[in-house]
């Protein structure tokens, strides 16, 4: 539906009737900067380091020349926006520019596209930062995402809106060239079965079971439910995984959920710093909370119910599908323990662990505890000494004369259990500390730290960016020499969360 060389209808915004994509053209940035390129990345797509300093590599990570034979276009999709049906979206400042080696390369902030609406296409360097960083952290930490291969300066300004004053001001341009197997979503799938067209339908799930399922069998009535299932398993494993880490997404529409299970579009998110069910990095979503930390299974499985009703029309049988639904509910009771459980060191199940989980819950949350600090720390405990528990722990407490003697005695308790329990387990003290070591992080991108990488950003020293970059490659390690980012929040981050647009 575009005529080929017009760029300006290609990009032009509209509802794109029937399409799946567009081609599209990104635009010319004025003064392309190349800021940090992923080593790790750049192996695996087989570019060596004499390409990465070349300006082909500039250009083509920042859009500014489209490679021979690539078509670079923006995906058409869907989705459901807190809670309510938002009708067409799509890739507003996405552009895929083809594939190397199997994975899918994407330039976000490269310019609008027909998708884009009343938004402008581009990014900023704080949320590009967010982005870069982050993405390639959460990899490092085991956690299943979507990866990014370089961020960029474009040269130029881009204006937005500032969340805290509502005032607008310019903010210096950025592109991040992020890599994925696949970039579908489940929005990709809803937008065909709104609009009822059930045969671009059955060609895409046809086509994403051949490329990123072939293992499940030939597409089929069969094949298509096997091929929710898989979803549904990795999307519940891809969470248990942020409850581990203390990784809030902020944005659970279902236009930001992998196909594949992969965490995407890194936009409001946030760390736990106290731990707390009820927080979001959110400022959007503060009154009703919906993409807050306890909340994120719970929306997994609302994602997967408007993924099933998506996907009906080509199964013709409710029944299934909530089998499928129902196994979202039991698995993640089993998985979240089994998750908790390696937190704590405890490699046996015994049915009371339940009891011991929800009383460390309660407690980390009425005393302002670091989650990351806590875990992490709570390696050293021995059994033998349940009453040296508190002092342990001790750095982990934000404002430890604030608490109350009630949730003191309350820990003190809790110690005590833990002891209990930790003499039913045959690992040793050695042991137990190593594993817990590999499912507790060291060093996770803090809010606080993410914002200073931009603050020094904005006045043109990267350095931090490097830092964080090698520091999150490793975060399961002891890194002696970094143990400044092995603390909690500074008082002036207290209450601030970056924003994402
Ligand atoms: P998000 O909440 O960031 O996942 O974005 C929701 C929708 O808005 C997606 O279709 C995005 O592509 C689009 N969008 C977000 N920011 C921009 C922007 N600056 N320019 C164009 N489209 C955008
Ligand atoms: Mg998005
Ligand atoms: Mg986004």
């Amino acid at each position: 539906e575009n005529l080929p060389g017009d760029s300006n209808l290609e990009n032009s915004r509209r509802q794109v009737l029937e399409s799946v994509y567009s081609f599209v053209t990104p635009i010319k940035t004025s003064e392309p900067k190349l800021l940090h390129v992923s080593k790790e990345m750049q192996n695996r797509l087989g570019f060596s380091d004499k390409d990465v300093d070349s300006q082909e590599f500039l250009d083509f990570v920042t859009g500014n020349s489209v490679l021979p034979n690539s078509k670079p276009f923006a995906m058409c999709y869907g989705g459901h926006q807190f809670g309510h049906w938002a009708g067409q979206l799509g890739d507003g400042r996405a552009i895929n520019l083809g594939e190397i080696n199997d994975w899918a390369i994407q330039l976000k902030g490269a310019g609008p596209t027909p998708y884009s609406r009343s938004a402008d296409g581009l990014a900023v360097l704080r949320s590009s930062i967010r982005e870069y960083l982050c993405s390639e952290a959460m990899y490092h930490l085991g956690v299943p995402t979507t990866r990014a291969l370089s961020l960029s300066l474009t040269g130029d300004k881009v204006l937005r809106d500032m969340m805290y004053d509502g005032n607008s001001a310019y903010e210096k341009g950025a592109i991040v060239s992020r890599v994925s197997p696949s970039f579908l979503r489940f929005g990709n799938y809803e937008i065909f079965s709104a609009r009822n067209d059930i045969k671009n339908l059955k060609i895409l799930i046809d086509y994403t079971i051949k490329t990123h399922f072939s293992e499940l069998g030939e597409p089929g009535k069969e094949t298509y439910l096997k091929f929710f299932q898989e979803v549904t398993d990795r999307t519940l494993d891809m969470i248990i995984h942020w409850q581990r880490v203390g990784f809030v997404h902020g944005v659970m529409n279902t236009d930001n959920m992998s196909i594949l299970g992969l965490t995407i579009d890194y936009g409001p998110y946030g760390w736990l710093e106290g731990f707390d069910f009820g927080w979001t990095p959110n400022t959007t979503d503060r009154q009703h909370k919906r993409y807050r930390y306890g909340n994120q299974p719970n929306i997994g499985l609302w994602n997967l119910y408007q993924l099933a009703n998506a996907l009906f029309p080509l199964i013709e049988d409710a029944e299934p599908l909530e089998t499928i639904l129902e196994s979202y509910k039991t698995n993640y009771e089993v998985k979240s323990q089994n998750m908790m459980r390696s937190k704590l060191g405890l490699v046996t199940e015994q049915n009371t662990d339940i009891d011991l989980i929800m009383a460390l819950e309660h407690n980390l949350h009425a005393s302002e505890t670091d989650m990351t600090i806590f875990f992490r720390k709570l390696s050293n405990f021995k059994k033998e000494t349940p009453e040296e528990g508190i002092q342990l722990i001790q750095d982990a407490f934000y404002v430890p004369s604030e608490i109350k003697d009630h949730v003191l005695t309350q820990w003190n308790q809790w110690f005590t259990d833990y002891a209990d329990r930790l003499k039913d387990e045959t690992l040793s003290y050695d042991q137990r500390k190593e594993q817990m070591n590999k499912t507790n992080p060291k060093y996770v991108l803090r809010n606080y730290m993410a914002q200073m990488a931009i603050d020094k950003a904005d006045n043109g020293d990267y350095t931090l960016i490097e830092e964080f970059y090698q520091l999150l490659k490793k975060p399961y390690d002891e890194q002696p020499n970094s143990e400044q980012w092995f603390a909690k929040r500074p008082e002036w981050a207290r209450h601030k969360v970056g924003c994402s647009m």
